[in-house]
C-alpha cells in the first residue's frame, strides 16, 4: 500500500527515497547491522563507548529515586534553564533571561525540527553547508523549506566566502550553522562566521546555530555566532548535553533566543513532546555546572584520541583530513586504490573488521558526487579499541 503525505519529503530531504517510491534504509543502519553481524569494530556512529561524569549520572539516579519522574514546566525546570544561562554567561559572557528566552527541549534534534517548523513557510530557502548532519535535509524539506547548499571541500574543509555570499538571497530565511561541523570536524573561523552574521543582516534571515559540539574543540577556543556584533537578535542558539557529557541517549538540548522566537518555537515543540526527560534536566544541569578543569579535560582526552585515530589512518595509507573539534575525522581512501567510499565501507568490515560511513550519507542526491572516496571516522571510542581498529587497519587485506 501506497501511503501518501509528508513523510515523503522528509525521507527525499535525506536522500533516502528511490525513484520508484520506496525508502531506502539509511547507510547508519545498514553500517550498524554489519557490525553486530559481523562483530567489526563500530566507528561508523557518533556515540561515546564510556559513561560521562560520575556527579551528573549520580544526579539522574538521586532525581529519579527522588520522585522527579513526572511531567516537568514546558519549558524546562529551572534549575537546568538556570544552568544553561549561567554557562553562557561563564564560557561566552551571553546574558539570556532563564525564564524568556530559553527551552529546553528533547535534544538537540527536537530544537532544529520545532525552530524549522515554527519559522520556514513554503518555498522558504534555508542554507547550509554540505555534508550536511542528515537531519537538516529531512526536517528543511518536511517544513516545506528549499534546501540551499555551500560545499565544504577537502582538506579544509572551509567554506568559500563568495560561494556563501551567493547562496545567500532575500529568499534566504534561516542560515543553519553548526560549528564544530560534523561529518567534516571542521571549525569555523571568525571571518567566516562575521560574514555569516554581516550577509544575513543584509538580507533580512535568521541564523539558527547548532553548536552541540561547542566544548569538544582540540585547537580554538569556541565562539557563538550570538556573541559578535549584531548577531544577538536575529540567532537562535542550539545546544545539547549528550555530546559534552557522554549522554547521547538522555535528549536533554536547548534553544537560545528572544522571547519573542521562543514563544513561536514554544507554540511547535509542545505539540512535539510537550516535555521529556524530568530526572535527566536536573542532571544535565549539575554538568553544566561543573569545574572549568571537566570541560578541559572532556577536549583533552578526545584529542588523544583524535590523534591515535589519525595516526593509525595515516599508517594505513588514507589521507587524513585536519579534525578541529566534533566526534569525527575525514579520510580519503583513493590512496588505497578505493575510488568509491560507499563499495569501500562495505567491504571494510570484512578486510579490516571496522566499521565506518561513507561520506556521502551527509550529502544530497545532486551532490552525492563530491563525496567520492571520502570516509567518515568517529574516535569517541575508548583508547584500546582506537588502538585494535588502528592495527586492523594498517593490516588491511586487499
Ligand atoms: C548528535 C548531533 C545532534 C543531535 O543532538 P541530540 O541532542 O542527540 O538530539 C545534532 N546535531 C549534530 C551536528 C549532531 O552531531
Amino acid at each position: 500500500m501506497e501511503i501518501p503525505g509528508p513523510w515523503r519529503r522528509a525521507a527525499a530531504g535525506a536522500g533516502l527515497l528511490a525513484p520508484d517510491g520506496s525508502i531506502a534504509s539509511t547507510i547508519f543502519a545498514e553500517m550498524s547491522a554489519i557490525a553486530a553481524r559481523t562483530g567489526a569494530i563500530n566507528l561508523g556512529q557518533g556515540f561515546p563507548d564510556e559513561d560521562g561524569p560520575r556527579e551528573v549520572l549520580d544526579a539522574a539516579v538521586d532525581a529519579i529515586t527522588n520522585g522527579v519522574n513526572q511531567y516537568p514546566p514546558g519549558i524546562g525546570i529551572p534549575q537546568l534553564r538556570h544552568a544553561i544561562a549561567d554557562h553562557q554567561r561563564r564560557f561566552y559572557g551571553l546574558e539570556y533571561d532563564p525564564d524568556r528566552e530559553i527551552l529546553v527541549t528533547a535534544g538537540a534534534t527536537e530544537a532544529l525540527a520545532a525552530t524549522l517548523l515554527a519559522l520556514v513557510e513554503p518555498g522558504d530557502e534555508v542554507v547550509t553547508f554540505e555534508p550536511f548532519y542528515d537531519a537538516y535535509g529531512a526536517l528543511i524539506n518536511l517544513a516545506g523549506g528549499r534546501h540551499v547548499t555551500v560545499q565544504l571541500r577537502a582538506p579544509e574543509f572551509a567554506p568559500d566566502l563568495d560561494e556563501l555570499s551567493r547562496a545567500i538571497t532575500d529568499k534566504t530565511k534561516i542560515i543553519l550553522v553548526n560549528n564544530p561541523h560534523n561529518p567534516t570536524g571542521a571549525t569555523f573561523d571568525i571571518a567566516t562566521l562575521t560574514r555569516i552574521v554581516e550577509l544575513a543582516e543584509r538580507h533580512g534571515a535568521y541564523i539558527v546555530t547548532d553548536e552541540v559540539y561547542e566544548h569538544l574543540r582540540f585547537e580554538t577556543p569556541h565562539t557563538p555566532i550570538a556573541s559578535l556584533p549584531g548577531a544577538s537578535d536575529r540567532t537562535i542558539s542550539i545546544s545539547s548535553g549528550g555530546k559534552t557529557f557522554a549522554t547521547t541517549g538522555w535528549k536533554i538540548g536547548w534553544v537560545m533566543a528572544k522571547p519573542e522566537l521562543i514563544t513561536a518555537i514554544l507554540a511547535v515543540k509542545q505539540f512535539l513532546t510537550y516535555v521529556n526527560g524530568a530526572p535527566f534536566q536536573p542532571a544535565i544541569a549539575v554538568g553544566l555546572g561543573l569545574p572549568d578543569s571537566f570541560f578541559e579535560t572532556a577536549a583533552a582526552t578526545l584529542k588523544a584520541k583524535r590523534d591515535l585515530l589519525s595516526a593509525g589512518l595515516r599508517t594505513a595509507g588514507f589521507d587524513v583530513f585536519p579534525s578541529r573539534g566534533s566526534y569525527f575525522v575525514v579520510a580519503d581512501a583513493a590512496p588505497l586504490g578505493f575510488p568509491d567510499a560507499v563499495e569501500f565501507c562495505r567491504e571494510l568490515p570484512h578486510r579490516a573488521g571496522v566499521v565506518a560511513i561513507p561520506l556521502s550519507a551527509f550529502y544530497s542526491d545532486a551532490n552525492r558526487g563530491q563525496a567520492r572516496s571520502l570516509v567518515r571516522f568517529a574516535f569517541c571510542k575508548k583508547e584500546d579499541v582506537l588502538e585494535r581498529a588502528a592495527a586492523q587497519l594498517a593490516g588491511m587485506t586487499a
